[in-house]
């Protein structure tokens, strides 16, 4: 039913549209005959169309900005009702005598009209919407960003609570990973739970968007009422996104408003920014996994394979990195130089497989109770080194004996709770006589050595002072 606002004077016009409106029955009337009531009528409510009595066009009237169609009806001085007609931008005019027929086709012509622009309005703006994400698409070229955009345009044109892009992982379709969130751009795979969320799982079977105008009412929305119905929601769209036959993801928008679900408008422009979004939810997945691999081979790459420590490799660039920053700003460097005390009998006593899980038990137990900023690493067989950036031989020399007292007490389960030994070598710069980087290894070696031949579980300083 239309909504039309009649501004009147005359009583015979009164009873004229009175009569009308109640036998044309679907229109609903509002009669006002100040141009107070008039302004607060237009300001509070949404009317379809606004019919005015000729004679009380006047200067204020035409200050006022009506954007609903507006049909005036003369009854008298018709040359003067005419001329203020032409003037207040009136979309139509009757003149008296009026009749039933004419004036329900001319409120049925401008309602329809104004319906009709603004449909066509409205298609217009979601048009120049996917031409701009589109454009958008080919000049960004990281994937997250692009979908960043298309989750905050969608929710400018939208009103929605919600709005994501869900990504569907390739294998396991038990869950789903929010990539791309309107609310929050930092938001990243964030993992949801497939079983809490039917109305998903349905779009993944269907292949269709899945569209819910009042969730607490649908029948697929019951198992999980209790879970929803705190967060008031009341729509649900989900759209998959189709990427070469395959669902990657959706697009998943929740709203709390009242009034009637999504409209048939909304749900074609998420149909489309779906189809658009495809290629690029696709490259953001790529991405990832490339980066994840890159990180994966990159950390195997500085990782002894046995102890899980860092290889010598790492260590040697570490080194070279912080003897320069050493020399730079003076600050003290100390590398402490640790072997296993007769190993060799742990190898002989329970084989070679059995003494590289001790290995890997002592370089764990080492490193957990070392700085995060501390390098420790596999020099080679059963001889480990440790670099202490920024820390003097004093400091050096209290954490060799805090690491050496951890190994002495430490039960090795795997050997049935034996305990081993430790010798260790430390060596400083600037105390000691250390021109390279190589010089302080050298040095640090040599001292583990002079403990080896003092009887072994025991820390040696070097001794070549400069
Ligand atoms: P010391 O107290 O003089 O250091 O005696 P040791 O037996 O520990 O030293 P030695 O240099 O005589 O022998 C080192 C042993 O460490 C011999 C070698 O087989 C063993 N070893 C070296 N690398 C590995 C490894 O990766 N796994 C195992 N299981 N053993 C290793
Ligand atoms: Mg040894
Ligand atoms: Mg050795």
């Amino acid at each position: 039913m239309s909504k039309v606002l009649v501004y009147h004077k005359s009583k015979d016009l009164k009873e004229f549209l009175v009569d009308f409106f109640k036998k044309e029955g679907e229109y609903s009337p509002t009669f006002v005959s100040s141009i107070r009531r008039l302004r607060s009528s237009l300001k509070n409510n949404h009317f379809d169309a606004l019919l005015i009595d000729a004679s009380l066009i006047d200067a204020d009237l035409k200050k006022e900005d009506i954007s609903i169609p507006k049909i005036a009806l003369i009854s008298e001085n018709i040359p003067h009702g005419l001329k203020e007609v032409v003037s207040c931008n009136i979309d139509c005019y009757l003149i008296a005598p009026f009749y039933p027929e004419d004036l329900q086709l001319k409120l049925k012509t401008v309602i329809e009209r104004k319906s009709w622009f603004k449909r066509l309005y409205s298609e217009k703006k979601d048009l120049e919407a996917i031409v701009e994400l589109t454009y958008l698409i080919s000049s960004t070229l990281d994937p997250r960003e692009i979908l960043y955009f298309i989750v905050k345009k969608l929710s400018e044109m939208i009103e929605v609570t919600r709005c994501s892009i869900l990504s569907i992982g390739f294998g396991d379709k038990r869950y789903a990973y929010v990539v791309s969130s309107f609310e929050d751009p930092s938001i990243r795979n964030i993992k949801l739970d497939l079983k809490k969320y039917p109305e998903i799982r349905e779009a993944l079977k269907t292949r269709k968007p899945v569209i819910i105008n009042d969730a607490l009412k649908h029948p697929l929305m019951k198992p999980v009422l209790r879970f929803i119905m705190p967060l008031g929601i009341k729509s649900i769209v989900v759209i998959p996104i189709i990427h070469r036959d395959e669902i990657i993801g959706t697009l998943f928008l929740r709203t709390s408003r009242v009034k009637n679900g999504f409209n048939e408008r909304e749900i074609r422009l998420c149909n489309a920014v779906a189809n658009v979004s495809a290629n690029s939810l696709y490259n953001a997945f790529m991405f990832e996994k490339l980066e994840n691999e890159k990180a994966r081979l990159e950390k195997l790459a500085i990782t002894d394979y046995l102890t899980g420590i860092y290889n010598i490799r790492y260590f040697y660039h570490r080194l070279e990195e912080e003897f320069s920053r050493a020399q730079r700003y003076g600050y003290p460097l100390c590398c402490i130089m640790l072997d296993i005390d007769h190993f060799k009998k742990i190898n002989d006593k329970y084989g070679h497989r059995v003494g590289d899980l001790v290995l890997r038990e002592f370089a764990q137990l080492i490193r957990r109770h070392t700085r995060r900023s501390d390098v420790f690493a596999r020099y080679g067989g059963e001889e480990f080194i440790l670099l202490l950036p920024q820390t003097s031989l004093d400091g050096a020399e209290k954490e060799a004996k805090r690491l050496s007292a951890f190994v002495r007490e430490h039960r090795f389960k795997i050997i049935g709770n034996e305990k081993i030994t430790t010798s260790m070598g430390i060596a400083c710069w600037p105390v000691h006589k250390v021109e390279n980087p190589d010089d302080l290894i050298t040095l640090a070696d040599n001292a583990l050595f002079k403990a080896k031949n003092k009887g072994r579980d025991r820390i040696e300083i070097s001794s070549t002072k400069r």
